[in-house]
């Protein structure tokens, strides 16, 4: 199947650890790009990042930031209504906190350090990272799981979510409202291939005509990710390398 757009999460997905776009998915970009296939990227990632990697990876200057907050494109940054302010998040947090009587840290009271250690980014990148407006990743103890999901789906209008480093208080919305917002006004059409690799993913990759699940290490992918998603193929390898593959496995199939 040649896909009309291919759209695809970042982190762990088309990146590596610490956001680096290795050689195998730099020359499947390039391949996508002679074919006239934008790559459109739905990240976590805030706008001010997501700027930065569509102007210097020359994807096709389209994609979704902050799980579905809001997208980029050429009529510039339309917000969707979902997306909650991060000071009432940050309120959000504060409560949730306090009801489970458990330390809910958000990303903005880590150090450079810490969150060096945890995300592998270099350190000119976190102010981007940091830049965030619509949603609020933290960091939860061991055990704390089914609790804060319990508390947090009492909570109107806001939605829980776990990406690959970090858990996010957001709004009530996902990677797949920035595409149902996409093919609605236009900007990406079907068939549409879709890559990602965590349960924040699961969301979007549904609604893809083919859908590839990048594991975490060779054979394991995300095991919440393959059941949101039965109809998800492997990708061959982790990251980059195995969105490569399953870009090139999805081309030739198009030429058989
Ligand atoms: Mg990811």
């Amino acid at each position: 199947m040649r896909p009309a757009a291919v759209l695809t999460d970042l982190d762990g997905t088309l990146l590596e650890h610490g956001g680096v776009l290795g050689a195998d998915a730099r020359a499947a970009i390039a391949d996508l790009r002679l074919l006239g296939i934008p790559v459109v990227p739905l990240t976590s990632k805030t706008e001010v990042e997501l700027g930065e990697l569509l102007a210097q990876l020359d994807l096709g200057g389209i994609g979704g930031f902050e799980n579905g907050a809001g997208i980029v494109g050429p009529r510039g940054v339309e917000v969707s209504a979902k997306a909650m302010a991060v000071d009432l998040l940050d309120r959000h947090l504060t409560g949730l906190s306090g009801l489970l009587e458990t330390p809910l840290t958000p990303v903005s009271e880590l150090t450079t350090a810490e969150i060096r250690r945890i995300t592998g980014l270099p350190e000119e990148r976190i102010p981007a990272m940091l830049a965030r407006r619509f949603g609020l990743p933290f960091l939860a103890p061991e055990g704390s799981e089914a609790g804060l999901v319990a508390a947090a789906a009492r909570l109107p209008g806001v939605r829980l979510t776990r990406g690959g480093l970090f858990w996010h208080l957001s709004g009530d919305h996902g990677k797949e409202d920035a595409l149902e917002h996409l093919l609605a006004s236009g900007l990406v059409s079907r068939p549409l291939a879709g890559f990602g690799d965590a349960p924040n993913d699961a969301g979007f990759l549904s609604r893809c005509d083919v859908a590839f699940l990048v594991p975490r290490r060779p054979g394991e992918v995300d095991a919440a990710l393959a059941a949101a998603v039965p109809g998800g193929r492997e990708a061959r390898f982790p990251a980059g390398r195995g969105w490569a593959a399953a870009v090139g496995e999805l081309l030739r199939e198009d030429f058989r």
